[in-house]
């Protein structure tokens, strides 16, 4: 789709839960929807250049909400506000299976994409597809669940594709335990990593997988800190300073990510952008600004990126959906961001840290 002016730099975005979007409402990634966030033609007419594709598993009890054909698939979903009422960690093979589903899925969208779309597996490739308007999918986990203890499966997911693994959503695994969805509420919200979760930290380290920690309890954040050779990277979190939710970074942690040359990528759901938590989509864009301008204040600009959570979060209406992206791009334009900030903030960021981690 022609945009007309100075074209922006193309996007690539820490995080999307597009695969379950497509699952529950049976839309096709190659045709326009007005559901959920991103299609292939709302990408190209918001300059998506492409993304981190998180594959997440329900829990058993919610299981069914991944299912199609629910008319609100998410209605009725038990939401884990506190720690006391989680479920015990899924089976293996429930977590391996679901991933399965999802990971081939994406893998088939690719494949039929009649080389509209790369699975990227190193930094060169990520650059090529941004420059040749390819659409790039990263491969990434939103949760350890489906890696056995021992090592093996992270193999087989890794020559699938699989370059990022979070080690938990917001629950706890055999490996970590997230923040619950409270508000407001420090991030420091219980116990950190397991000996099962440490062994995990450096087999990533080994294989050079990127390790993301939106989600994880500051705990954890700080015993993977404790560990890791690579990048700290939260792919989809703000400023706690701003909104005080768990699943947001404090100053400490946003000093840690500087220091260590990561990066914090913006997330856009409403709940994470608001000084009071609520999740009311007339939040305006500028409010995604203020994160941006915070993150970039506190850790320069070359540690801030992007990490929209369509597909699985509550948008801004000013911005919509994939399609409404210019409009972020040029908030970011009044109120300053320009030339090369802009291009490191729209993707420059992503594919710098991405090579520093994965080593190509
Ligand atoms: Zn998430």
């Amino acid at each position: 789709m022609a945009r007309t002016g100075s074209p922006d730099p193309p996007i690539f975005d820490g995080h999307n839960d597009t695969v379950l979007s497509l699952v529950k409402t049976g839309r096709s990634f190659f045709d326009r929807s007005t559901e959920g966030h991103i299609d292939l033609p709302r990408a190209r007419e918001g300059g998506l250049g492409g993304g981190f594709f998180a594959v997440y598993i329900y829990d058993p009890v919610n299981a069914e909400h991944a299912r199609p054909g629910r008319a609100d698939p998410d209605a009725g979903m038990k939401i884990y506000g506190d720690e006391r009422t989680w479920p015990e960690p899924m089976p293996l093979d429930y977590a391996q299976s679901a991933a399965l589903d999802l990971l081939g899925r994406l893998l088939e969208t690719a494949q039929a994409s009649g080389g509209r779309i790369g699975i990227v597996h190193t930094a060169a490739e990520l650059q090529r597809c941004l420059d040749a308007g390819i659409f790039a999918m990263l491969l990434h986990f939103e949760g350890a669940e489906p890696l056995d203890p021992d090592g093996h499966a992270l193999e087989v997911f890794y020559a699938s594709g699989l370059r990022s693994v979070g080690l938990t959503h917001s629950r706890r695994n055999r490996f970590a335990r997230g923040v619950p969805f409270k508000f407001p509420s420090s991030p420091d919200t219980g116990e950190g990593l397991t000996d099962a979760g440490k062994a995990l930290v450096r087999q990533l380290n080994r294989r050079r997988i990127m390790i993301d920690l939106s989600h994880i309890n500051e705990r954890g954040f700080w015993d993977v800190a404790g560990i890791t050779d690579a990048p700290l990277v939260a792919t989809h979190s703000n400023a706690h300073a701003l909104s005080p939710s768990p699943r947001n970074l404090t100053d400490r942690q946003l000093d840690a990510i500087r220091e260590s040359r990561g990066i914090a990528g913006l997330n856009f759901h409403v709940g994470f952008l608001r000084e009071d938590g609520g999740r009311e989509s007339n939040t305006p864009i500028a409010r995604m600004v203020d994160h941006i301008e915070y993150m970039a204040k506190r850790m320069g600009i070359d540690h801030v990126a992007l990490g929209s959570d369509f597909d699985g979060a509550t948008m801004p209406a000013e911005l919509k959906d994939a399609a409404g992206l210019p409009r972020l791009m040029q908030a970011l334009r009044d109120r300053g961001f320009g030339g090369e900030d802009l291009r490191k903030l729209a993707h420059g960021n992503w594919v710098r840290v991405l090579r520093e981690t994965w080593g190509a």
